[in-house]
């Protein structure tokens, strides 16, 4: 797919230009001075495949000049022995709209952390509410799963709700009948248009696209669903990101690939942008082979991978009840209670399960263990974190000013891209690579599904948008485990993050009180493009150019 890129390569020549004027030299001259320099790092940049030791000046959040020049600035970092890169670029973080989610992240390398999987309701309000208030970027994509509450449980939602309100929103389902329609319970046609209908106001006011939780409701959509729910982002030529369909453990297991087939099948059908999420289950190696063959015919698709052999999710799934675990060929010892960080029994399962089935537990995959390596080596296959919630051994979400040890869950809430970077050096795997994996590919994808404010990030280059990290390749690491009490160690070896040129942590410590996160989002259009499904119009419509065929082989009259 082409990238379009003229707008912003304009845009770029007229600041260039404007600034020439103003200063009366060119980029890079000794006499700058910038608002912030980087001295002495070794850059290292994907798309252009560069890698060498240079000073890089930033200015009004642009990076201005990357030069073999000594420059300076009203802030210096120096960055001896250490690598400067693009910011990480996280699409499945369920803790990107709280502070103490985006902080722990930023301590990880990431300056732009969006939740495209689960998703966020009320998109719109949620925007204007983070304008100017936020460190890192911002993103949301519309949830399957809460217009699925909204119309199939009766739940208003009537303020925004992300990723930090999933569970407790999940317990209210729960609460009202003891059926969580959104998970388990189809829709009628005429519940169909209301969610789509409502999708659609999302995507007008600016979605990046659709995020479905699909794996959690797998007995509740159908494929006709499923469908139109994809075709209503692509009516805007957005994305669709999601937890496939199905998991389980026939012999073979095909499962979970035929669950990404589905999703594979209906994003060509639309030409439609994909993000497969976390493709970390048996025959992951057939997904990625898919994905490559359509990327080389030019569709934009792409998958994620966390680098954990365990995976978190909470009790009451569908996917690990009694008739069901067995399909994946684990029991309950598999399964850790994160407040004990025991592995738990049948017993203990039924007795949280009953008290809170939106409970969030960790549940171990041995088979990852020889997988995860490779994963680290899969082309455009991008790192994102599946960053959990960020709650306390009560449950209680964390704000902005709780210690990290405070958290209680997955470790890669805190740890995912370190825990990459620390594996690439274990593993020889190149920096090129990896950093591909943290960054340029995730942007490259986005920005081609025609999100601008991707165009220019993910990129260490001049005229970029100048989200940064700075990390010692030869220490930096992750320390969150799943031993209670280091849940939440933050990250280390990562010693400054700029987002937007404004420094966000400085000497590993995170600042307080900069707002220098961007919106990334598309811009708001005047009116919405959905039109509703009438079953019988629809079949209609798909069945009637085939008689007769517009070619002469059959008519009406030959067919019968
Ligand atoms: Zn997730």
């Amino acid at each position: 797919m082409v990238q379009i890129r003229t707008p912003i390569a304009i845009g770029r020549i007229v600041a260039v230009a404007a600034f020439v004027f103003l200063t009366g030299c060119g980029n890079g001259g000794a006499q700058e001075t910038f608002d912030v320099v980087i001295l002495n790092g070794r850059v290292i940049d994907p798309e252009t495949m560069f890698d060498g030791v240079r000073n890089v000046g930033i200015r009004n959040g642009t990076i201005v000049s990357i030069t073999e020049e000594s420059i300076s600035g009203s802030e210096s970092i120096d960055a001896t022995g250490h690598v400067v890169t693009a910011g990480f670029i996280d699409t499945h973080h369920h803790g990107a709209g709280n502070p103490w989610g985006v902080k722990a992240s930023l301590r990880d390398g990431v300056t732009t952390p969006m939740d495209l999987e689960l998703g966020t309701i009320n998109v719109d309000q949620w925007y204007a509410d983070r304008d100017g208030k936020w460190v890192a970027n911002y993103g949301a994509a519309a949830s399957h799963e809460f217009h699925r509450m909204r119309v199939l449980d009766g739940m208003p939602i009537a303020e925004p709700a992300d990723g930090a309100d999933f569970a407790r929103l999940r317990n209210e389902s729960y609460d009202r009948d003891d059926t969580p329609d959104w998970a388990v319970t189809r829709a009628s046609i005429d519940q169909l248009n209301q969610m789509l209908s409502n999708i659609d106001e999302e995507l007008r006011a600016g979605a990046l696209g659709i995020a479905s939780t699909t794996g959690y409701m797998a007995n509740g959509i159908t494929t006709l669903e499923l469908y139109n729910v994809q075709k209503v982002a692509a009516n805007y030529g957005r994305l669709y990101a999601s937890h496939v369909r199905l998991l389980g453990n026939s012999n073979p297991p095909t499962e979970a690939t035929l669950g990404a087939f589905e999703q594979i099948a209906n994003g060509v059908a639309l030409n439609q942008p994909l993000i497969l999420s976390h493709n970390n289950n048996f025959g992951w190696w057939e997904v990625e082979e898919h994905l490559q063959a359509l990327r080389d015919r030019g569709y934009n698709v792409w998958s994620e991978y966390y680098p954990y052999t365990c995976g978190s999710s909470t009790i009451g799934s569908e996917f690990v009840k009694p008739d069901n675990i067995g399909q994946l060929g684990l029991d309950y010892t598999d399964m850790i209670d994160p407040r004990t960080g025991e592995n738990m029994n049948r017993e203990v399962y039924d007795r949280i399960v009953a008290e809170d089935p939106a409970y969030i537990i960790v549940l171990c995959i041995p088979a990852r263990e020889e997988w995860l390596p490779m994963w680290l080596q899969v082309p455009h296959m991008t790192v994102a974190g599946d960053q959990m919630p960020p709650v306390n051994e009560a449950g209680e979400l964390l704000s902005w000013d709780d210690p990290y040890d405070a958290y209680n869950g997955h470790p890669r809430t805190v740890g995912t891209h370190a825990k990459t970077l620390r594996l690439a050096r274990e593993n020889n795997v190149p920096l090129m690579q990896i950093l591909a994996q943290n960054s340029y590919w995730a942007a490259k994808h986005l920005g081609d599904a025609g999100i601008e404010d991707m165009q220019v990030r993910g990129r260490i280059q001049e005229n970029m948008v100048a989200d940064i990290v700075v990390f010692d390749p030869e220490t930096v690491t992750d320390n969150g485990t799943y031993t209670v009490g280091e849940n939440g160690r933050p990250s280390t070896g990562i010693p400054y993050v700029l987002v937007n040129g404004t420094i966000v942590v400085r000497d590993s410590q995170v600042v307080d009180g900069v707002y220098p996160g961007q919106a990334i989002r598309y811009p708001q259009e005047s009116a919405g493009r959905f039109e509703p499904l009438d079953r019988d119009i629809y079949l209609e419509e798909l069945l009637a150019p085939a008689f007769p065929f517009d070619d002469g082989i059959g008519t009406a009259e030959s067919d019968r």
